[in-house]
């Protein structure tokens, strides 16, 4: 049993498929543990992307993640957290494979529809920055 960190972007919440993805994870074996649609601060999201802090994008990348709602939830199953990166795919939609939720749902880079934690110790710190304890059942 491992858990994980999922994040339904502006782009995806916009577009209204928030229940399709909910669905992506639910149809493949990973539980829905916590959930709720939250509006991220400047300070929210420059904390949640600091690793990508001196890249040329990170301005653009934080604009974009307050630009509008977004869902986090935490995923719970086997192997979580590679589980997640497989259903996402990859980072640039225009390389996911098909069938994959980056694939179906997003249409560049920047709106990727979907961020997953990439590693079991990041994904601990990554739950803790958006749930406590007893919100994850
Ligand atoms: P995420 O962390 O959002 O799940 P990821 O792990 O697939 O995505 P990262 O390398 O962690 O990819 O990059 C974080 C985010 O920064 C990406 O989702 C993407 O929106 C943006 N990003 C990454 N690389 C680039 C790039 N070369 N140009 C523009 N934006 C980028
Ligand atoms: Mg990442």
């Amino acid at each position: 049993m491992e858990r994980t960190l999922s994040i339904i972007k502006p782009d995806a919440v916009k577009k209204g498929v928030i229940g399709k993805i909910v669905d992506r994870f639910e149809s493949n074996g990973l539980r829905i543990a916590a959930l709720k649609k939250i509006q991220l601060s400047r300070l929210d999201a420059e904390a949640f992307y600091a690793v990508h802090k001196s890249r040329p994008f990170f301005g653009e990348l934080v604009a974009f993640m307050i630009s509008a709602p977004v869902v986090v939830m935490v995923l719970e199953g086997a192997n979580a957290v590679a589980k997640n990166r497989d259903l996402m795919g990859a980072t640039n939609p225009k390389e996911a494979a098909k069938g994959t939720i980056r694939a179906d749902f997003a249409d560049s880079i920047d709106a990727n529809a979907v961020h997953g934690s990439d590693s079991a110790e990041n994904a601990a710190k990554e739950i803790a920055q958006f749930f406590g304890a007893f919100e994850i059942l």
